[in-house]
């Protein structure tokens, strides 16, 4: 396998990696960590060392979370009116714009994505979320209640209304598949509510969450609003989902994580949010335009190597174009280029880490043994062994851990189905729930398969759409509550009621 780099990394990507050890943003100073200790970030790619950041402990948490609610008292952050918060959020994202080219190549060096997913998807992705945030900012609205209390006091009046207020601290966990983006998914609601944040990145993917919060605190943070501490995520995100004076977690990562952050919540009752882990079906019925099926379902599972928490990773096709369906997905799989990201022809990267890649070729061989075949990839390459081929496999049954388990990697497991109510049977049948996609070219079955599939997100004719105004989250074990859209503001607010006799 070729590695074609380029001769010069982006100047300012140079800048941030030449000074080495990249400190973590604890009350609006960047510091090391009490023990000093330090985790070291690697391209997935080549193994070549980027940079070092802090391997933090628990008095490290004490201290962000210590920074976040004095923050949060002493009420600079809450007690500035919507439209100042909105318009240092709205910096935010010019900043991040401004920044585009180089957040997306930090972020290709640090995850291994083509440098195209980073510049035409995710970075644009951020930059939305803190536009749209920036505008709810002004929108957080209570109501006047009506009353009917029949012991009211003779000749008095009650009048009575909600004002939603924010939370207060807030920890943010985020996972390593697609870091940027999923960390603004977070901080641009929590802050638009008012609330101050510490905020985890995961140890495989922290540069750009720490290049984000110099760009943040540029665009007028107040100090301590947010906190970033760097570690390991049994360390730091285990004392933050237990800490008794966070107020809120917002969780996204696995299934099997989300469960024990969630036990760890309980101490405090904090509220959580989680956005977990999926298995998503992909349904193509025999009118779908099959050259756009094709596409669609390759892209489903094979971009950004099938780590994508919505990932087509299942998919039904019925009987009549079955064998059309596997060629082509087989045929465009075996074309994928694979390479480093930031080789322009690079179309398939590698994965986050060879424990990650080691975990997905696994389930191809135990696939394999269990009867499955492969069609199309399979293989584990690259000088680290980070790199998965884009594979396809068939004659899978529904028990199979590649069929009910979350690979998270370049892997689609096909099965032929004979119509729609098999294909919702099977899509439906696993405990996952966060997306789904049909292809037809029927609107009624189109919709019919919407309302009858258990999932958080439903695509016709297409799979993988985002945007800011969209709600994305899971039904089943793929989480609690939604973030992006208008609603994933409350995420982060309380609701008072004041109820007063006049
Ligand atoms: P992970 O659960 O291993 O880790 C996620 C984060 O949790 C990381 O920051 C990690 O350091 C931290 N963590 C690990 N152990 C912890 C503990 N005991 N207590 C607290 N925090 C801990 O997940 P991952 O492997 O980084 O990411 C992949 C997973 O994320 C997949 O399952 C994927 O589906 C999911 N994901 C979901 C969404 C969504 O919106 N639903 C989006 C992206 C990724």
């Amino acid at each position: 396998m070729e590695m074609n780099l380029p001769a010069a990394r982006h100047p300012a990507v140079q800048a941030f990696l030449d000074q080495g050890d990249r400190p973590m943003l604890v009350g609006g100073a960047w510091v090391a960590g009490g023990a000093e200790r330090w985790m070291e970030a690697r391209d997935p790619a080549t193994g070549e060392r980027l940079a070092r950041f802090p391997d933090s402990d628990t008095s490290d948490v004490d201290r962000a979370v210590s920074a976040a609610r004095a923050a949060f008292e002493a009420g600079v952050w809450p007690a500035m009116t919507p439209s100042q918060r909105g318009r240092i959020l709205w910096r935010v994202a010019e900043l991040i714009e401004a920044h585009l080219e180089e957040l997306a190549e930090l972020e290709t060096l640090d995850q291994g994505k083509p440098l195209w997913v980073g510049k035409f998807a995710e970075i644009p992705g951020a930059v939305e979320q803190f536009r749209f945030f920036a505008g709810q900012a002004s929108r957080i609205e209570g109501h006047t209640v009506p009353t009917s209390i029949n012991y009211q006091p003779p000749g008095k009046e009650v009048f009575a209304y909600t004002v939603k207020q924010p939370v207060g601290v807030v920890a943010a966990i985020v996972p390593w598949n697609s870091p940027l983006v999923l960390t603004a998914m977070k901080l641009a609601p929590a802050l638009a509510a008012g609330c101050t944040v510490v905020l985890k990145p995961a140890e495989d993917t922290s540069l750009t969450a720490l290049r984000l919060g110099e760009l943040m605190v540029e665009a007028g943070l107040p100090p301590g609003v947010l906190n970033i501490v760097t570690g390991r995520g049994d360390v730091v995100g285990a004392a933050l989902a237990a800490h008794p004076d966070v107020d809120k977690l917002s969780f996204t990562g696995s299934t099997q994580v989300g469960r024990s952050v969630l036990a760890a919540a309980a101490g405090n009752l904090k509220k959580v949010t989680l956005e977990l882990g999926g298995k998503s079906p992909v349904i193509v019925l025999a009118d779908a335009d099959l050259d756009a099926a094709i596409a669609g379902a390759a892209n489903a599972i094979f971009f950004n190597s099938g780590q994508v928490c919505v990932a087509g990773s299942r998919l039904y096709v019925h009987r009549d174009v079955y064998t059309q369906v596997v060629a082509g997905i087989a045929e465009v799989a075996r074309g994928l280029k694979l390479g480093h990201g930031l080789d322009g022809a690079t179309q398939i990267g590698p994965l986050v880490s060879r424990k990650q890649a080691d975990r997905v070729a696994a389930y191809i061989r135990q696939a394999e043994a269990q009867g499955a075949r492969v069609v199309a990839g399979g293989r584990q390459l690259g000088p680290q062994g980070t790199f998965i081929e884009p594979t396809v496999l068939v004659d899978v049954r529904p028990d199979m851990a590649c069929v009910r388990e979350e690979i998270f990697g370049p892997v689609v497991v096909v099965s032929p189905i004979d119509s729609l109510d098999e294909a919702l049977a099977l899509a439906n049948d696993t405990d996952y729930g966060l997306a789904a996609s049909v292809w037809t070219r029927d609107l009624s079955s189109g919709h019919r398969a919407a309302a009858r599939l258990k999932a958080g997100t439903v695509w016709l004719n297409t799979h993988l759409m985002f945007d800011a105004s969209l709600p994305i989250g899971g039904m089943k074990q793929s989480g609690w509550g939604r973030e992006s859209g208008q609603g994933a503001v409350e995420n982060f607010l309380e609701l008072k009621t004041v109820c007063a006799v006049l």
